[in-house]
């Protein structure tokens, strides 16, 4: 980067600061303003398979439209560790990281407002979505049809020409055109949730679309992961008590409780899906569930959830990211004597993301402890050992959070 480009970035600092927005800030944002911008960006780049190098590259000159948001952190997301593992999306040599926030230390003279209409200044805290290339001036009443899934993101991004696509780095540069959130009302590990929040209240909402799904139904979560203990607090925050929880490891079915879910099964200590199905029962005082969300990728899993729910009720499954298989059902007994109603989920629409943020607040204003999932940060120099640790499977979230 030449002297230039630095002159230009400077001079959009200052101008940003010139129209007050810096001063009227409020206190703890103000403080958070960075004094400089350096000229090259960390970017962790996954080289090779179970691989990343830590890379460094100048950061490009801030457009009009542009904004430069220093990283504060960013979840390991299972897509991460997919492409960790086996490159997937033949992306390699790719900038992962797309559950990041940070916070906005330049921005071009065009860039006023984020993607809900809130104003946006240097020193905000700030989440992206998902971009999209084809039609940058598309409308948030369009976008919130659209779901994520046929969009790109950053941190799934190929390489180009700037580099900072991904947001496991000290630097993302949010080109024209993407879709940007102004977060700072929230605290760090609550932004960090936010992208896998997004995916349960989506899930909700399609559960919701059923009509089945009250605020007193008696409902079954199978899959006590970040998943399903997501799944639990969002019931939770729509007033939803009557929770029962399933899994396998007894530490992760009292973290269940805590989110609140008011009793647990494990189902390791029940031979068969009767003896299952019959303590799920057991745990409603003698009723099956009026629905079921189906949080693992375990086929099998996908076979039993059939025997939790009641005739009549309704089941969501959401938690097959990525093929995980076939699964064997009765249509008889399972779908069609039992008129169940079923709905898919998969990632979210624009539209849960913004209403993700004000789960986060009511989560915490009644008292789940959110941040407890959040069990492994790591720097940004650690991220090899951060993704091992995911795939480790022995903790919760995992996310790579830079010092300053
Ligand atoms: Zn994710």
């Amino acid at each position: 980067m030449d002297q230039s480009n630095i002159e230009e970035i400077v001079r959009q600092v200052l101008n940003s600061m010139g129209d007050g927005s810096v001063k009227t800030a409020s206190g703890s944002n103000a403080s958070a303003v960075p004094t400089s911008i350096p000229k090259t960006a960390h970017v962790a780049v996954l080289t090779a398979l179970e691989h990343f190098d830590v890379k460094e590259y100048p950061i490009p000159p801030v457009g009009d439209g542009d904004i430069l948001v220093k990283v504060e952190g960013c979840g390991v997301c299972g897509t991460d560790a997919h492409e960790f593992r086996k490159d997937p999306f033949n992306l390699i040599p790719v900038a992962l990281g797309h559950e990041g926030t940070g916070t906005i230390v330049a921005m071009g003279k065009d860039v006023r407002k984020d993607s809900a209409g809130k104003d946006l200044k240097i020193g905000d805290k700030v989440v992206t979505c998902m971009i999209f290339h084809d039609n940058p001036d598309i409308t948030m009443f369009d976008l919130n049809k659209q779901n994520v899934g046929g969009a790109d993101v950053y941190g799934l991004l190929p390489d180009d020409d700037v580099h900072l696509n991904g947001w496991f780095s000290d630097y993302l540069f949010v080109r024209k055109g993407s879709t940007i959130f102004n977060v700072s009302d929230l605290d760090l590990d609550s932004r960090i949730l936010i992208e896998p929040c997004a995916v349960l209240v989506h899930a909700v909402e399609r559960a919701k679309s059923t009509g089945i799904l009250r605020f007193n139904s008696r409902v079954a979560v199978q899959g006590c992961g970040p998943i399903g203990l997501i799944c639990i607090a969002v019931l939770r925050t729509m007033g939803i008590q009557n929770i029962v929880a399933v899994d396998g490891n007894e530490q992760r079915l009292e973290f269940a409780k805590r989110m609140g879910a008011e009793r647990s099964v494990n189902f390791m200590n029940y031979k068969g899906i009767d003896a299952l199905a019959e303590a799920v029962s057991d745990a409603f005082d003698g009723h099956l569930a009026d629905f079921a969300f189906q949080c693992t990728g375990n086929p099998h899993a996908h076979s039993n959830i059939y025997h939790f729910v009641r005739n009549g009720g309704g089941l969501c499954e959401l938690g097959f990211f990525i093929n995980g298989g076939d699964a064997t059902i009765n249509p008889h007994f399972d779908i069609c004597s039992k008129e169940l109603t079923m709905v898919g989920s998969w990632v979210y629409t624009l539209r849960d993301y913004a209403t993700t943020f004000d789960f986060l607040k009511r989560a915490k204003a009644i008292g789940l402890p959110m941040s407890d999932l959040i069990t492994d940060k790591y720097p940004l120099d650690q991220i090899n050992e951060a993704l091992k640790k995911n795939l480790s499977m022995t903790g919760l979230k995992i996310a790579v959070v830079n010092k300053d």
